[in-house]
């Protein structure tokens, strides 16, 4: 029989965690922020001393882990904050800030709390399919049976209302001042290109992509999602590893062309990927082999199989690789990705083909650092 899960009860578990130094618990030491509890999922904030949140992650980890032994509580999301005044704004840089990379834990990420597992799809440079690989894959997931919406943080050239045919339009305002995702093909959609002109250039700055990243996560009514793919810029600058630490990525899927400059590109991605202690879910190879549209012949025109190489040297799974072929340009473009639009074609197999291999990796990481968190001991 599984108890309702109630602030109390999370509250007296807590006060079996010691505080920072030891002496009395975070409860009675009136740590512990309002604790949050939707559908199972619990969130609070344990405020500690500025400078200290590295060395207190086990603290953290091990409210996380005691609270998750609760019956009925589905997951927890404890985050450290500095101080509980500036803490709060939803503007801020993650806690350890985007210049502190490896700072590991959930320190300062925006919670999410309808959301199972964000997946990332990066590339180390621009212009090698990456939107077009991620919107595939997020259809993909949906094709799996996933509930999958997908975020286009690609915020200096967004390109996903033009692939799922959305171009020009606006989301609809929610209450609170929030905003409704977008829906194409029954899955929830925002892009930065549905609130600003597309027409006019962008220029970001670190801290105003910080700011339209956590408008995009936190004022947008997303609904229970078991997957949201985001989209991120190209590159392994300071915005993309900002974004990489401002939510709990599950994982990080690098989109490589076959050349060798794209690789050492998308070695950049992976290694960027590691410092924020983000799993990378494998690799794929995209323009792969050039298919002839006509006679369905196959040329290597780009030497193929660089990636998949490069991933067993560097023990990155790969996950698959994607021929160059007019249908997947046309059909994207048109705002018709191939996986539902030709569902039943070699193009679509093979993306629902990597949207389970990284599934299946993404949930073996997801046990990995479930079983890690039941080792800690408590006092
Ligand atoms: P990125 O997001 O990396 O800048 P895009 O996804 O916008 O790249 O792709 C760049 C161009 O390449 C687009 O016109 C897209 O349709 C095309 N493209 C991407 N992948 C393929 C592919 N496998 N076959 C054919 N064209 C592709």
């Amino acid at each position: 029989m599984s108890d309702q899960v109630t602030k109390e009860r999370v509250l007296e578990m807590l006060q079996k965690v010691k505080g920072p130094d030891q002496d009395d618990d975070i409860v009675s030491l009136d740590l512990v922020s309002p604790i949050v509890i939707n559908k199972g999922k619990v969130y609070f904030a344990i405020s500690v001393e500025p400078g200290r949140a590295k060395e207190l992650e086990p603290m953290r980890e091990a409210a996380e882990e005691i609270v998750g032994r609760i019956d009925g509580v589905k997951s927890v999301a404890v985050t450290l904050t500095a101080d509980r005044e500036s803490g709060e704004a939803s503007d801020q840089p993650p806690a350890g800030g985007p210049g502190a990379p490896g700072s590991g834990g959930t320190g300062g990420q925006i919670p999410m709390p309808n959301i199972g597992s964000i997946i990332a799809v990066a590339s180390g440079k621009g212009g090698v399919g990456k939107s077009t690989t991620a919107i595939n894959i997020a259809l993909a997931f949906q094709a799996n049976g996933l509930k999958t919406g997908i975020l286009d943080a690609d915020i200096y050239g967004p390109s996903i209302p033009r692939l799922v045919g959305l171009q020009g339009q606006n989301p609809e305002a929610a209450e609170d001042d929030k905003i409704k995702p977008m829906k194409a093909f029954g899955m929830e959609v925002m892009s930065i290109g549905f609130l600003v002109d597309e027409e006019a250039p962008m220029i970001w700055r670190g801290p105003m992509v910080m700011s339209a990243l956590t408008q995009m996560l936190q004022f947008v009514t997303w609904g229970e999602l078991d997957v949201l793919v985001v989209d991120m810029p190209p590159g392994t600058g300071d915005a993309q590893l900002t974004m990489s630490q401002a939510v709990p990525l599950a994982g990080a899927i690098i989109v490589s062309t076959p050349q060798d400059l794209a690789l050492i590109d998308a070695r950049k991605g992976l290694n960027m990927f590691k410092q924020v202690k983000v799993p990378v879910l494998g690799i794929v190879e995209n323009m792969s082999y050039f298919q002839c549209p006509s006679c369905g012949e196959r040329s290597d025109i780009f030497g193929h199989g660089g990636a998949k190489r490069e991933a067993e040297k560097i023990g990155a799974p790969f996950l698959g690789e994607i021929p160059l072929h007019m249908d997947i340009r046309e059909k994207s473009d048109a705002g018709q990705p191939v996986v539902v639009s030709a569902p039943d074609g070699p193009h679509a197999e093979i993306y629902r083909h990597i949207a389970t291999e990284a599934w299946k990796n993404a949930e073996a990481y997801k046990a990995k650092r479930a079983g890690k968190k039941t080792k800690i001991t408590m006092e």
